[in-house]
């Protein structure tokens, strides 16, 4: 998804946020964590290129595909929730929580939105797991069209 739609979609999960913790510091770091995820692609394309662009270009690499042909995406990883989700219950807080759901939320969106309805990777549904990314060497394999 675009960070675009991520910021819409984080708008409404603040606001029932704050409807049920009336914590409206937390309910802001729901939408800043729902964002920040993506802060993924910058850092990828950071490590294939070995330079820095503007953010413009760095995303739109991850539409294309064209320049960037590893995808690493530390935090675009179930294995990574689930490990946020161990600490959590270790040490439970309200602003972790406000972040893993922004983090959750997230995640769920690309999961559905990019890998079911925009078919943009042909690894379906596993993408998002770290695991399978390293099996195939975190190589992109755009969908081929037609
Ligand atoms: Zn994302």
């Amino acid at each position: 998804m675009k960070i675009s739609q991520h910021i819409i979609s984080s708008l409404p999960l603040a606001g029932v946020y704050y409807l049920i913790t009336k914590n409206l510091p937390a309910a802001f770091l729901v939408v800043i964590s729902t964002i920040a995820v993506d802060i993924d692609h910058v850092l990828d394309y950071v490590i294939t290129q070995k330079r820095i662009d503007s953010i413009k270009n760095m995303t739109k690499a991850f539409e294309t595909f064209d320049i960037v042909h590893k995808n690493y995406l530390l935090l675009h990883s179930w294995e990574a929730l689930v490990l946020f989700a161990v600490c959590l219950f270790f040490f439970p807080n309200p602003y972790l929580i406000a972040i893993f759901t922004g983090y959750m939320v997230h995640l769920l969106c690309d999961q559905v939105f990019n890998s079911h309805f925009l078919g943009k990777y042909n690894t379906k549904s596993l993408f998002y797991f770290f695991l399978y990314r390293l099996h195939m060497n975190f190589d992109v394999l755009p969908m081929r069209k037609g």
